[in-house]
């Protein structure tokens, strides 16, 4: 028998604020004595640890544009545990919990302690389903956290996953190395070998997570030869500020860990006091543009509400000359430069 890695911590309602009972009530809690050590005070207004654990009264608040299922993924939902949203690659997602519960979480509505993972037939049939898919290219596992399962469980999907050829990316979106980096044993990276190319990416939305655990867990994989990039959600009073992603995409680059996709935050309910506009999201993007290496800079993300799929909504620097000659190029100064203008003769 394996000893129990996981390390929750309680989180109690000292002042035993009703509203944050109600929120309780309401959505799941939970964090791990490391997510707790990560936190300088639990000030939810001034800790950019604690805004994104320790729930808060703002999450009473519900406004009209938010939504149950803010991606859309029920429509894409061919079985069980499957999201086949895009034709070369699928989700999927064996549990619904997670080693802790992120405040702002767009799945808030799906993930928690009391939603089941897949059975054992349930996952055979998610299994089916890729193998009869030879458009699959790549299999996303996600949830709820699939780093919560056990080794043992993880090499049982990879084994089932290997055996299908027309999958060759096999990639994991997890929050574990960052919230719970104990749980990465040995034995799960050892599960995660592979012929088939392995990727993993971790969620991080502040430098402030990447602690020295994290980094011993993100050198595991490493030397398994596993590539990880990062996912970040950009989150008012967390991360709204070009020099705090400056130092977290820098943090991440240096720890071999390559930004990835930086998402706007999803219409999740109970979230409007994270939520930044898409302009000020270009603006910091904006900012970012040329002052920092692009090896560290991820693309900004949205996923459009009804199941559209993501795209990116970054700044746009080029636009179709006002005159209607050639284009308009803004540099990363502010400058702009004509482009592809028509060469007139005296020019
Ligand atoms: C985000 C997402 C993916 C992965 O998208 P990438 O742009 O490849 O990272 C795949 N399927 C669904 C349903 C998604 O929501
Ligand atoms: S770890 Fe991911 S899925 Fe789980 S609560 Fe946080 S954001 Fe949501």
């Amino acid at each position: 028998m394996q000893a129990k890695k996981r390390q929750k911590a309680d989180i109690s309602n000292p002042t035993n604020d009703p509203a944050i009972a109600a929120v309780m009530e309401r959505y799941a809690v939970s964090v791990t004595e490391h997510v707790l050590s990560a936190m300088e005070t639990h000030d939810t207004l001034a800790d950019p640890v604690a805004r994104q654990y320790l729930p808060a009264a703002d999450e009473l608040v519900n406004t009209p544009e938010e939504l149950d299922d803010p991606i859309g993924d029920d429509a894409h939902s061919p079985v069980k545990g499957i999201v086949h949203r895009y034709p070369d690659r699928v989700l999927l997602k064996p549990v619904h919990v997670c080693a802790v519960y992120c405040r702002f979480c767009f799945r808030r509505e799906k993930v928690g302690p009391g939603s089941e993972a897949l059975s054992a037939d349930e996952l055979a049939a998610a299994i089916d389903y890729i193998k009869n898919a030879p458009q699959v290219w790549e299999v996303i596992l996600t949830g709820g956290d699939p780093f919560v399962l056990s080794a043992r469980r993880l090499r049982d999907i990879m084994t089932a996953l290997n055996a299908i050829p027309h999958v060759q990316v096999i990639r994991f979106h997890t929050r574990v190395p960052v919230a719970d980096p104990v749980r990465i044993t040995d034995d799960v990276i050892a599960a995660l070998e592979s012929e088939k190319a392995v990727y993993v990416v971790l969620h991080a939305n502040h430098a402030q997570e990447l602690t020295d655990s994290v980094k011993t867990c993100v050198r595991k994989f490493i030397a398994a030869g596993i590539p990880l990039l990062s996912q970040s959600a950009l989150l008012r009073g967390v991360n709204d500020k070009p020099e705090v992603l400056e130092n977290l995409f820098r943090a991440l680059t240096a720890m071999k860990v390559k930004p990835y996709y930086l998402h706007h935050p999803d219409l999740a309910p109970g979230t409007s006091h994270f939520r930044l506009t898409i302009a000020e999201g270009q603006d910091i993007m904006r900012r970012l543009q040329g002052r920092v290496s692009g090896v560290a800079l991820p693309r900004y993300m949205l996923d459009i509400p009804g199941g559209h799929g993501k795209v990116p909504v970054e700044p746009r620097w080029i636009a179709p000359a006002q005159d209607g000659d050639g284009y308009t190029v803004r540099d990363y100064r502010g400058n702009s430069h004509p482009y592809e203008k028509t060469r007139k003769d005296g020019d």
